[in-house]
């Protein structure tokens, strides 16, 4: 079968490479379509983890056409989606709950063969039916909604909280919308890219700026007289994670969600941490908010036409890449049937 294989960090390739037999617990999936991310440039560029040679692409979905041994399982030709996290179960993190922490994870499209091919195996316990009504592109985000519903959990929004969104890409414009269902009154969202902050005000933003303009800090004091209650960094960059800190109120959260690169470090004085009182917050993936996030694509809480999703073959994968490197496209997909 063809597949997107990374060989080693700045080496992705599309290959032809054999489909091996399904193991107990494992089942066949014809992938329909599989978003690319921020984290896979990070990814292919070799400043966030991963376990080459591996088959790239983390938020997926599609058939099952092979459904394994177990007479329990989940039928052939059920249209399921992939939860790429696959925790241990065993470690001290997992028995407490917290299986994004598992110090045994492993995540499919990173540590093991992903979505970006024609079909994948993977764990039937990965897997969730999705309900009729989605179409291939929302069900290919769900994903990366189940990712920003965790960080809505760790945000902690109140109603009629004022909340600024640095960065309007694709979990941008997701998490304004989950930030404006969750109840927040106003929501800023700075972002460079002209045409990212017009569909950001066109989906609710009370306010659209411009970083360039340098008018960001100004902005949010304008409009709270104190700061902003909650700061989401989306775009994850030092300049970003310096400005989250700086807007937010006293007794404000920050919450980094935009995956800066390993290494990455921002000045940091402990007292004005102190004396504003400031909760500074991580989220990283997506602990059981699967369920959650197909219930908000599917009440239509999280509307995934204004991102004018595009759908690349397998081989269009590099083009896939640099359009969104350059910002041209807010979200691009694979169709490996294409
Ligand atoms: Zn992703
Ligand atoms: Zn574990």
């Amino acid at each position: 079968m063809k597949v997107a294989e990374l060989e080693k960090p700045g080496s992705l390739r599309v290959k032809s490479k054999p489909l091996r037999a399904l193991r107990t617990g494992e089942v066949l999936v014809k992938v329909e379509s599989c978003g690319l991310c921020g984290t896979d440039i990070h990814i292919v560029d070799g400043t966030s983890r991963s376990t080459p040679p591996v088959v790239l692409g983390h938020e997926y979905a599609g058939f099952v056409t092979d459904p394994g041994n177990d007479p329990n399982g989940i039928p052939e030709g059920t249209h399921v989606a992939v939860d790429p996290n696959i925790s241990c179960g065993r470690c001290a993190y997992c028995r407490r709950g917290l299986v994004h922490l598992c110090t045994n994870l492993r995540a499919l499209g990173v540590d093991i063969d992903g979505g970006m091919a024609e079909y994948s195996i993977v764990p039937a316990s990965a897997l969730y039916t999705i309900p009729q009504e989605l179409t291939a592109e929302e069900s290919m985000f769900i994903e990366p909604v189940s990712c920003a519903v965790h960080g809505m959990d760790r945000a902690g929004i109140r109603q009629g909280d004022t909340v600024v969104i640095l960065g309007g890409g694709t979990i941008g414009l997701v998490m304004l919308q989950l930030v404006l269902h969750g109840g927040a009154a106003c929501v800023i969202v700075s972002e460079p890219l002209e045409h990212k902050r017009k569909i950001a005000a066109s989906l609710g933003a009370s306010l659209v700026i411009d970083p360039a303009s340098g008018a960001l800090g100004q902005a949010v004091m304008d409009e709270t007289g104190i700061g902003a209650d909650v700061v989401i960094d989306c775009a994850g960059t030092a300049s970003t994670a310096r400005a989250s800190l700086e807007i937010a109120r006293r007794g404000g959260t920050v919450l980094f969600f935009g995956v800066c690169p390993i290494g990455e470090t921002i000045p940091l004085e402990p007292n004005a941490v102190y004396f504003r009182e400031l909760t500074i917050a991580g989220s990283y993936v997506n602990p059981h908010t699967f369920g959650r996030a197909i219930a908000l694509l599917k009440g239509g809480v999280v509307r995934v036409g204004p991102l004018d999703v595009k759908g690349y073959p397998l081989e269009g994968v590099h083009d896939a890449l640099d359009s969104l490197r350059q910002g041209r496209a807010l979200k691009n997909m694979i169709v490996p049937g294409s």
